[in-house]
């Protein structure tokens, strides 16, 4: 089969206009979020993004989005990362984006019309509720229970990091429903509206991140939770009794590579700016774009950039054809990661105190993107996932190959 790299003229048709619209709508609309209420920037950047046949990427094209497949869908959010107002421009931000493709999946007749239908219409948005104090990694470990009551479900018990919740109109909630049954199946994912009585938001945990109200805003924040006596309608139950573990393992796969699409445009930025910086910036009589040793810094961004890019298109290939991707889901996962992160903090270092000041957005991307290891499963534990399949594949092949991206190259 021969390796083929060329892009389709449709793809890159869309490509190049989700390219423009973030360079003439998104970027200059990030300066207007200093002086305008940030959901009239959103509303116009929407209006504008729908004129032009933009919105919910990878949403088919008969739930009003526009039916990319997976290479299409990641090369025009490699664009949108590029602003933190793309994807949100085009009603395709985090957490939303793996709930409505969960919705679509495994959502009731009924849930989708009730809540599928405004959130892909851009008029509601959704958090996800599983992680709490007790247990992250392990999902398994968390301790919120509901208990059938009639019609309906009484969920009691706490989160935490619940992404967007402040901004919410919907939560998926994780909670255990059958404390005896095999420990994957404990736990079932309710639809709550908000705002609840009994979804009490406690507060938007401090993070490292640079402390900003836009961003505050924009993402909603983190939240922590108390659920307390929170009543669901059984009808409100997604995908089946003791099927939350699986389906939050659904949407966290888009999740994943959501963030490394976004990462690379982020990365990419970063290496333009650092690029014209170190061409415009002269110290000891010479423009610092000279010094081998900084083309030296720039040239292994490239290198991470390119591999980045590499990774992310066999993922893209492997899910046209319907193939697994798991194992390269979860390399790619902490490779992306940590490629944004070291590219970033070298645009930071070329930049000097500058990078270090908050008058670029490099300070706030670097601050923030350090979640990244963490979220979505900790680097460690795809490690620790991707190294027992390396184990299994040797046994069964006598060579990892195909653990490491090998079974079609
Ligand atoms: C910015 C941000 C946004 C988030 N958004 C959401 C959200 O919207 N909804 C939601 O439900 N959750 C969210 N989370 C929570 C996130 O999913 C968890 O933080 C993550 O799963 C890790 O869980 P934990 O923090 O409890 O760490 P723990 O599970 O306590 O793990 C701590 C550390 O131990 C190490 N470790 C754990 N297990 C192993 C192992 N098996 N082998 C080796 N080392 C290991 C890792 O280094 C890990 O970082 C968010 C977190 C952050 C930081």
């Amino acid at each position: 089969m021969a390796i083929d790299f060329e892009i389709p003229a449709e793809t890159r048709a869309i490509r190049e206009k989700v390219r423009q619209f973030v360079d003439e709508h998104c970027k200059p609309a990030e300066e207007e979020l200093e002086h305008r209420p940030v959901k009239d920037v959103i509303d116009d950047l929407r209006v504008k993004a729908r004129a032009e046949g933009l919105w919910c990427p990878f949403i088919p094209k008969e739930w009003g989005g526009m039916g990319l497949g997976p290479l299409a869908n990641a090369l025009v959010q490699m664009e949108l990362g590029e602003s933190y107002l793309g994807a949100l421009a085009l009603n395709t931000q985090g957490p939303d984006d793996a709930t409505m493709l969960t919705l679509l999946q495994h959502g009731t007749d009924f849930q989708k019309e009730k809540y599928l239908k405004p959130l892909l219409n851009g008029e509601k948005r959704i958090c996800f509720s599983m992680t709490e104090r007790a247990a992250g990694a392990d999902a398994t470990g968390m301790q919120t229970r509901a208990v059938r009551d009639g019609d309906n479900w009484v969920i009691n018990g706490e989160k935490w990091f619940s992404s967007a919740a402040s901004v919410a109109d919907i939560a998926l909630v994780m909670a255990k429903t059958d404390p005896d049954a095999p420990r994957h199946q404990q736990f079932s994912t309710f639809l709550v509206e908000l705002p609840n009585p009994g979804y009490q938001i406690q507060r938007n945990i401090k993070t490292m991140a640079v402390e900003s109200l836009i961003g505050e805003k924009l993402g909603g924040g983190h939240a922590e939770v108390h659920l307390k006596d929170l009543v669901v309608p059984h009808e409100n139950l997604l995908g089946g009794q003791g099927q939350g573990f699986n389906m939050g393992q659904h949407r966290l796969a888009y999740g994943r590579l959501r963030h490394g699409m976004h990462n690379i445009a982020m990365a990419q930025r970063a290496l333009d700016m650092a690029t014209e910086h170190v061409i415009n910036r002269e110290t000891f009589g010479q423009p610092l774009s000279n010094r081998q040793g900084v083309q030296w810094m720039l040239a292994d961004c490239a290198a991470e950039i390119y591999k980045a890019r590499l990774m992310l298109l066999h993922i893209a290939y492997k899910a046209e054809k319907g193939m697994d991707l798991r194992q390269e889901n979860s390399i790619a996962k902490v490779f992306l990661a940590n490629m944004v992160h070291q590219v970033v903090d070298t645009a930071l270092q070329l930049h000097g105190a500058l990078g270090y000041s908050q008058d670029t957005p490099l300070a706030r991307w670097y601050t923030s993107i350090r979640s990244q290891r963490i979220v979505d499963g900790p680097d460690e534990v795809h490690r620790w996932t991707v190294g027992r399949n390396l184990v299994k594949a040797f046994r069964e092949h006598g060579t990892t190959a195909t653990a490491c991206g090998g079974d079609l190259i």
